[in-house]
This record gives structure tokens, C-alpha cells and sequence, in this order.
């Protein structure tokens, strides 16, 4: 298949036309960023890593009842997905308080949140992602009460499945992003699911298998990902048999 032009270029991700007007190619890259852009790296197999990781859980969550974009991998970085109007927002839910609501509010790191916490930040780097309730997402435009009603429903399904899965591989899965977007009439879970957009720790340990390990340099963040890769892996041989 032959990629088109190039529409988009993301901190990670690149977007490409397809042949198809209703489909997109997406191309995850070895770039690394966090603290919005300021600190920047590239490592060799991230973006594969990251495909690898989006295409199973898009995969699994779609035969557990989830629409989401995805087609297909073209190779081992590249997915080809349905083009979406995306809505500008980062749904997170969070099992347990880390990260930004640490910083921002009295929780304590590692306290349990349950039920799981869904907090929604505009999409906008310029203005730092800021935090929008419910009537301001409305207000804004972004999506009905009714959409958001179901985006917030979706995101609680992805969770719940997410969270029993990672609990049988020895994860905590600590909080996740999503991002939906507008397909014909429906929503589909789009953007990515990967280490990028998600805290995994260890049980016993509390160790980081995610982004964590690089933005706060807790060891090789590539040696992290893997972990998670091949642990995915050993869960697909005693699965998918
Ligand atoms: P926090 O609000 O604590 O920074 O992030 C909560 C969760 O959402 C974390 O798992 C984090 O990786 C993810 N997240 C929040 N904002 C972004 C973002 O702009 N990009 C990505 N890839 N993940 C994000």
C-alpha cells in the first residue's frame, strides 16, 4: 500500500492519507518527548514497541464489545486505521493517584481510587492540556451530554478490561489516556494505547513499565517497555492458542 501525503506530524506519530478517503496510515516513530516537548529523545524499536502494544489492545478491546479506529498493521510500526474527526480531548481514568493529581491536589501517591477517577483535559499544548469539567466541555462545543456520557462509559469499559488484564500479568495499571473521535455516526476509541499514554507498576515492587522511566530517568525506559511487550507476548502463547 502507498502512503500519501503526509497530514500530520505529532510528537510521536505521524499521519499519513491512505488510498482510501475513509482510511489513514499512522506511523509510530522512535521519538520520545515528555514535559510537553521539553525533553526529547529517540530510541531505536519505541515506535514498534508502541504499534505492537496499540494494535493488541485495540484488537482485544474491540472482541470485548469496544469500537475503536483500528484495520490493520502494514509492518511492524505502521497501522492503518478509519479516519476520525477527533475530539479534542484526553479522557484520563485513574485507579491510582499519581502524576498530576499528586502535584495538584491532596492525594497521596499510590492511594486507591475506587471508584476510578475519569478527568477530562483539552487537547491543547499551547495551553498546557488545561482540565475541563463537564459544563465546560459542553459549553465548549465538544460533544453532547449525551457523547459524553458515552465516552465516559467507554473509557470506564476500557479500564475495567485493561485493569483485570494487566492484574494477570503482575501490573498495577495506575491510570491511562485515551482519545476518541467521530466516525460516520458512532465514536471510536482512536489515538493510541501504549506505555506512552498509560502507568503500569509492579505489584510488589512498585517499579514503573512506563513513560515514568523516562521522564523522571527511573532506569532504561526501553528495557521497561519490552518487559511489558514480552509479558503481552507470553500472555498471547498462553491465550491465543
Ligand atoms: P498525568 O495527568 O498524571 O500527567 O497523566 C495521567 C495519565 O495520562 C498518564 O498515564 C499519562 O501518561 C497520560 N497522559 C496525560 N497526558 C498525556 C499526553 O498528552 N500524552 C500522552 N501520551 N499521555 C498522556
Amino acid at each position: 500500500m502507498e502512503f500519501g501525503e503526509l497530514l500530520y506530524e505529532g510528537k510521536a506519530k505521524s499521519l499519513y492519507k491512505s488510498e482510501k478517503d475513509d482510511e489513514l496510515i499512522t506511523c509510530f516513530r522512535d521519538d520520545m518527548t515528555a514535559f510537553n516537548g521539553v525533553k526529547k529523545d529517540s530510541f531505536q524499536g519505541k515506535g514498534a514497541y508502541n504499534a505492537a502494544v496499540s494494535a493488541f489492545f485495540f484488537d482485544y478491546l474491540e472482541k470485548n464489545g469496544v469500537k475503536t479506529h483500528f484495520i490493520k498493521m502494514l509492518d511492524d510500526h505502521t497501522m492503518v486505521v478509519k479516519k476520525l474527526q477527533m475530539i479534542p480531548l484526553e479522557v484520563i481514568a485513574r485507579n491510582v493517584a499519581a502524576g498530576s493529581i499528586v502535584k495538584k491536589l491532596p492525594f497521596k501517591e499510590g492511594q486507591v481510587l475506587n471508584p476510578p477517577v475519569i478527568v477530562t483535559d483539552y487537547k491543547d499544548d499551547e495551553k498546557g492540556d488545561p482540565s475541563l469539567n463537564d459544563d465546560l466541555i459542553i459549553a465548549l462545543g465538544l460533544v453532547t451530554p449525551e457523547e459524553l456520557k458515552e465516552i465516559k462509559a467507554v473509557t470506564l469499559k476500557i479500564n475495567k478490561l485493561l485493569y483485570e488484564f494487566f492484574d494477570e500479568l503482575g501490573l498495577i495499571f495506575v491510570d491511562f489516556k485515551v482519545e476518541f473521535g467521530r466516525y460516520k455516526d458512532t465514536i471510536l476509541l482512536g489515538d493510541e494505547i501504549s506505555m506512552d499514554s498509560m502507568r503500569l507498576w509492579d505489584k510488589k515492587t512498585r517499579e514503573s513499565f512506563d513513560k515514568d522511566v523516562y521522564r523522571f530517568n527511573k532506569g532504561d525506559v526501553m528495557t521497561a517497555y519490552a518487559k511489558v511487550v514480552e509479558k503481552i507476548d507470553e500472555w498471547k502463547r498462553e491465550h491465543l492458542k
